[in-house]
């Protein structure tokens, strides 16, 4: 099969007719052997019965039905478990996206060799509140994951080659990263196609501002997964050593200055009646801590079934 798309939704029975028809369309158009696999994240309209009935004129769809919303990352893992085709196109059902961009996308990965090609919606139909937001979000994902050529980490509409979306996971909110989460799994062939974008047509959308919020707090984590997974000490252990030393050197600075004033007879003052003193300390125990911290990690990683699972690219055996 060339071509799965799969299409997370939640309440949007009034966009699916016209999203299928359209697919198929272009589908026909450029000969493409597909799949459409639509997945009901828990809709409490419609949707679903729409779904069945767009299934039973086309053996080309198929979908799942969620029993309650779980969120669009769990919608995207669970199409990605099921797809086929030799690329896989994600796509919002709400019309924003437009399936005229298939061909191009797919001809991308087939031919350029991409890994992942993820749109861009250079020209955007939203409200401001959200395209400013967008940009500084896209800015900080840029420099955190290294990624530098892409303007737009969650625009809905792109694709991939079916390995890669075979050995991400995508979880939580993180569909935001995919092409991070990709790139950690070792796909760093990354491209960008500016893509159209329309208004939404029908319903609403599902996500409030709260998205920047746990937008900055998945990166942050991706980045810590990523870089100290498999190895917390080496971020708790040279944290919590570093504060502990300063700790440690600036109370026996406290401490020796006064032994020091005692025996020179100079006027000297309890320690506990310097703010260095309590600093120290603070400093100290902090400093315990996160080095204890970073064994307890360490004990996590021991555990984890997935502390020795590399993703292997080619062998050769004789
Ligand atoms: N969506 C989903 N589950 C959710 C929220 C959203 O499957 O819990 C789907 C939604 O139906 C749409 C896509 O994710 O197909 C993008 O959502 P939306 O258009 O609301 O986001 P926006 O375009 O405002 O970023
Ligand atoms: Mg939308």
């Amino acid at each position: 099969m060339d071509i799965s798309v799969v299409v997370p939704l939640y309440n949007e029975a009034e966009s699916l007719p016209e999203l299928s028809a359209w697919i198929e369309l272009v589908m026909d158009r450029n000969n493409f052997s597909y799949e459409i696999i639509f997945v009901d994240d828990g809709s409490t309209d419609t949707s679903w019965q729409v779904i069945q009935q767009l299934a039973a004129g086309n053996p080309s769809i198929k979908g799942v039905s969620f029993r309650r919303n779980y969120g669009k990352s769990p919608a995207l893992n669970t199409g990605f478990g099921m797809a086929s085709g030799n690329v896989v196109i994600t796509m919002d059902a709400d019309l924003q996206d437009s399936p005229d961009e298939i061909p191009e996308l797919y001809r991308m990965i087939m031919e350029d060799g991409y890994d992942l090609v993820s749109g861009w919606k250079k020209k955007r139909y939203d409200p401001l509140s959200k395209t400013i937001p967008t940009k500084l979000f896209n800015a900080t994902a840029r420099k955190v994951s290294g990624i530098k050529n892409l303007h737009d980490f969650n625009c809905g509409l792109k694709a991939y080659r079916l390995e890669v979306v075979k050995h991400i996971e995508v979880y939580g909110d993180m569909h935001r990263y995919i092409p991070y989460l990709a790139k950690n799994a070792g796909f760093g062939r990354i491209g960008e196609k500016v893509v159209q974008h329309q208004a939404r047509k029908y319903g609403s959308t599902k996500f409030g501002l709260d998205r920047f919020v746990n937008g900055y707090l998945d990166l942050a984590t991706l980045w810590f997964t990523g870089k100290f997974g498999a190895k917390p000490m080496h971020f708790f252990g040279l944290l919590g050593s570093l504060m502990f030393i300063v700790g440690f050197i600036a109370v026996a600075v406290v401490g020796f200055g006064k032994l020091y004033n005692m025996y020179a007879g100079n006027p000297y003052t309890l320690v506990t009646s310097s703010p260095y003193f309590y600093l120290s300390l603070t400093m100290m125990v902090m400093g315990t801590m996160l080095f204890l911290t970073g064994f307890l990690g360490e004990l996590i990683v021991r555990n984890s079934p997935s502390r020795n699972h590399y993703e292997i690219k080619d062998k050769v055996e004789s």
